[in-house]
């Protein structure tokens, strides 16, 4: 792909050059030229007033807006997780203003659709369609991207959405690899741009600092993990459209690929509860000193029927296990109480306790930025207010 400059139309007026935020244009002989430095962002083509530049060398079916809306629909324990319900529910409320006439088919690997606990509910949020391919239920990861791919190709839908899980931060990328497209990590927020139709998938970037809100123009399916807990799961207003469910067998998965097949799978055992799960968990940060102390506030949260869940700092000191961190390189939560002990409040860890119905912090310092976000505010040593707060959540949690 490249940007082509019709040297009879270009009047060297200067804005191309101007607007490229890349420094990517100089005006060489009255006729603006492309430099190396061009990342093919296409600002120049809009902002042409001359219609003198193109991007060349895209496949016009790349471009389109075919195809349906497609979610990776994840599964435990017979049921559909919630993050996956979030991203259906978005969806359906996004297309609402789009002017193309879409469905939202839910990709799904298992074995009895119908039979998972919250069947029911998943055209109640505006899900129309599923395919599933029960086949792949015990594939390895390399192999469920492989056969994935091979039915995307086929079925060519617009975009593919998954929740930003572990499973589908795993999958995901390799997906977007086989199928040369583009991946957006971590969306926070989605919208479609009303000029160009296309999926706007924001994030934060640069540490938090700005959100950044990223298309992918010229491949397909547009593709991005959503974060979980960013929207809401709304029931429909109107009635609810037939759920057709197409069962695919994987015709690309086979053991003569060389890839390796899973004979046993060990459950993988952790000594503390999932953090997504518990209406109260509780956050340890640097200003708990030594891991002798995360002992004692474990104890604690057992106590108040918590879960234990950390900032980034406690994980690098391999205080505790990568599964607990909170924030922009961990997992969101939206727990009813989120205690945040010896937690400063960096945009990094807020950004996962977005969705804390009430945040309680505990800082010895009382210009922490934790507080300008915590309902409650217990200014002292975290060691002293433990006795406090317990009573605190006690009565809470009656
Ligand atoms: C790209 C990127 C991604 C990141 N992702 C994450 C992420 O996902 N999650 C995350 O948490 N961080 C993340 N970080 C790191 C983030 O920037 C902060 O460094 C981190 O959140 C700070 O952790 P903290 O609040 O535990 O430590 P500190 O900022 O050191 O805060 C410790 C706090 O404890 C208080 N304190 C000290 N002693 C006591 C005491 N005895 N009693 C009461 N209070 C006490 C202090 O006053 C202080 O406010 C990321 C950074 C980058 C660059």
């Amino acid at each position: 792909m490249r940007i082509e400059v019709v040297a009879e139309k270009c009047n060297a007026c200067q804005l191309c050059v101007k607007k490229c935020p890349y420094s990517a244009i100089q005006i060489q002989n009255k006729c603006a030229h492309i430099l190396p430095a061009c990342i093919l962002c296409g600002i120049c083509i809009e902002v042409c007033p001359q219609k003198a530049l193109s991007l060349i060398g895209v496949k016009q079916q790349s471009m389109d807006l075919n195809g349906d809306l497609w979610v990776y629909l994840e599964i435990q324990n017979e049921t559909v997780t919630i993050p996956s319900l979030e991203i259906v529910s978005k969806l359906h409320f996004l297309l609402q203003d789009y002017p193309h006439p879409k469905k939202i088919i839910g990709l799904i690997i298992a074995k009895e659709v119908p039979s998972l606990k919250n069947y029911s509910q998943l055209s109640d949020i505006g899900l129309e369609g599923i395919i599933t391919i029960p086949s792949l239920m015990d594939a390895p990861l390399e192999n469920k991207a492989i056969a994935l791919s091979s039915i995307i190709q086929q079925q060519k839908p617009l975009s593919l959405l998954f929740p930003a899980s572990d499973e589908g931060r795993d999958l995901a990328p390799r997906l977007a690899t086989l199928l040369e497209t583009g991946l957006t990590a971590d969306c926070t927020e989605l919208s479609f741009d009303p000029r160009t139709h296309l999926l706007v998938q924001t994030r934060p970037a640069f540490s938090g600092d700005l959100m950044a809100s990223i298309v992918c123009p010229f491949h397909r399916p547009m593709m991005a993990t959503v974060r979980p807990h960013s929207f809401p799961v709304l029931p429909l207003s109107e009635s609810s459209k037939p759920l057709s469910i197409t069962v695919l067998e994987d015709h690309a998965l086979s053991s003569e690929m060389g890839l390796p097949l899973v004979l046993e799978k060990e459950p993988k055992h952790s000594l503390f509860p999932p953090i997504e799960d518990k209406s109260i968990v509780i956050g340890v940060g640097r200003g708990i000193g030594s891991k002798e102390n995360i002992d004692l506030v474990y104890e604690f949260a057992q106590s108040v029927n918590a879960a234990i869940a950390c900032s980034r700092p406690i994980v690098d000191h391999g205080w505790l296990p990568s599964e607990l961190q909170v924030g922009m390189s961990g997992k969101s939560i939206a727990p009813k109480i989120y205690v945040a002990l010896g937690i400063s409040g960096s945009v990094q860890h807020l950004t996962g306790i977005k969705g804390a119905e009430l945040i309680i912090a505990v800082n010895k310092d009382e210009e922490a930025p934790i507080f300008q976000v915590a309902h409650v505010s217990l200014v002292g040593d975290i060691r002293t207010l433990l006795p406090e707060l317990k009573r605190y959540l006690i009565q809470e949690a009656k």
